[in-house]
């Protein structure tokens, strides 16, 4: 017999169904025996009498998370006895026979519960269990559909998803690269991406004017506050287009995903209003506000763009300036010599997309004028050799017709986290990691063996306090 999922067995009244999926919970009531089944869509009363000899048999050895299928008779309820708050609250599954698919051991913590109270080491080492709970398996369906909804959106107009590599060399976002050692180029190392911003703009160079990627970006950064190793960014990058067109962009994504998914939130500011960092620094003394006028209101959703960052930061460590957000950024200095003489006050077309006091997005107009661009780099501290070397691709590519062009990426797990009313980017991540990067799961990182680190032309320092 097919299989019914049991949200549509409210259709089926009176007709024999299938039902498969996991014993939510189990009351035996007189001779009755009760089981809630749970499948991916929802959760069905069965009822379980001793006349159907077999299945009472069986349903007398189920226990909690045991994975079963049903076979029986969908009864309607009598009106006094419909469960209003059950999405099959209006039927139960009259059983007449109970196949027991898996047996489960008693799970190391409640699936039933919201799991907050729960400590988030043993969450994580059981995650396929923790994604059981109905929080997370919603949690995790909603971020599927935003997903969706980018990803609808940017194709219906136009735009191409094209795949970037994962091993690659070293892009400047601002934090410590991954590196992946090469076994048959000894001696060197692959970067994980911080974020696919070269190749994006290189797909510029090369005729793909409207480029979108849900992309992984890894960043070894140090533990701070509520941040993963690797996250998911929504990277757009567009041809011909000046601020607007990518602001505008951005402004409809967001408005439609939160108007079409998320009907129930307001969202304040029609058009998002805009500062300049000046202005915001001036203002709120961040460059991400948080303007809700009720932060207690969870529907509530304050956007605001913030805009006209300086191209540059002082970096007393290293003593040399950086750039504020990356090295590709189009300065708004209009000649080599203005950039060269005043890098602290040149502003970048740069600009970042706040959302109730947490940056969702950012990006920037990129430079496209060779001789700019070198400029920019050679103010960063690389010699002419330097830049070369890191970024000749960059450097080269711009000689061989570029358009004007720009782009920005939004990252996808703080805009769920936000929407969900989430307290950390944790609850929205299928297979997050602890707050030093470790997966408590896998148990990664893990130590390799001998042979694997000889192939890699890899030996390790011994710490000079291990014995
Ligand atoms: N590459 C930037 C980032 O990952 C976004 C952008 O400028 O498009 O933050």
């Amino acid at each position: 017999m097919n299989r019914t999922y049991t949200q549509d067995t409210i259709k089926k009244g009176g007709k024999k169904v299938c039902v498969k999926g996991w014993v939510a919970g189990r009351r035996d009531h007189g001779k009755i025996i009760f089981l809630d089944l749970r499948d991916e869509r929802g959760v069905l009363q069965v009822v379980v009498t001793p006349q159907a000899n077999q299945a009472y048999e069986q349903a007398g050895r189920c226990r909690s998370e045991w994975v079963i299928e049903i076979e029986g008779t969908v009864q309607k309820r009598p009106d006094s006895m419909v469960q209003k708050d059950m999405a099959t609250g209006s039927v139960e599954l009259i059983a007449d026979q109970v196949n027991i698919l898996s047996e489960a051991k008693t799970p190391p913590f409640a699936l039933d519960t919201s799991g907050y109270e729960i400590g988030e080491e043993k969450r994580l080492q059981y995650r396929y269990l923790d994604l059981r709970r109905e929080r997370l398996q919603k949690n995790i369906r909603e971020r599927s559909r935003i997903v969706h909804f980018f990803r609808q959106k940017l194709l219906e107009q136009g735009f191409v998803e094209i795949e970037t590599p994962l091993l690659t060399k070293s892009t400047p976002e601002g934090a410590r690269d991954f590196l992946v050692p090469s076994r048959l180029s000894p001696g060197t190392f692959y970067a994980l991406p911080q974020s696919p911003q070269q190749y994006k703009q290189l797909l510029q160079v090369a005729g793909f004017e409207r480029y979108f990627q849900l992309a992984r970006a890894l960043r070894d950064e140090d533990p701070r506050g509520d941040r993963q190793a690797e996250h998911t960014q929504l990277d757009v990058e567009m041809s011909f287009v000046d601020r607007e067109d990518v602001l505008s962009l951005i402004e409809a994504l967001y408005r439609e995903l939160v108007s079409s998914l998320f009907p129930q939130k307001n969202m304040a500011g029609d058009p998002f209003p805009r500062l300049t960092y000046k202005e915001a620094m001036e203002k709120y003394g961040t460059d991400k506000p948080d303007l809700r006028k009720n932060k207690e209101d969870k529907d509530e959703l304050a956007f605001v763009f913030v805009t006209d960052f300086p191209a540059f930061e002082w970096d007393e460590k290293g003593k040399r300036w950086d750039a504020t957000h990356n090295p590709f950024s189009r300065s708004q200095a209009k000649s080599v010599e203005e950039l060269k003489t005043n890098p602290k006050n040149v502003l970048s077309h740069q600009y970042d997309l706040a959302l109730n006091g947490f940056e969702i997005a950012g990006g920037s107009l990129r430079e496209y004028r060779p001789d700019m661009l070198e400029a920019a780099l050679e103010i960063m501290g690389h010699s002419k050799e330097q830049a070369r070397e890191r970024f000749g691709h960059m450097l080269e590519a711009v000689e061989y017709g570029v358009p004007p062009h720009g782009g920005f990426a939004g990252g996808v797990d703080r805009l769920c986290a936000i929407l969900f009313n989430e307290p950390n980017i944790r609850e929205v991540i299928a297979f997050p990691k602890t707050g030093d990067n470790r997966d408590l799961m896998m148990q990664a990182p893990d130590s390799v063996s001998e042979d694997q680190l000889l192939e890699l032309h890899l030996s390790l320092r011994k710490n000079k306090n291990a014995s």
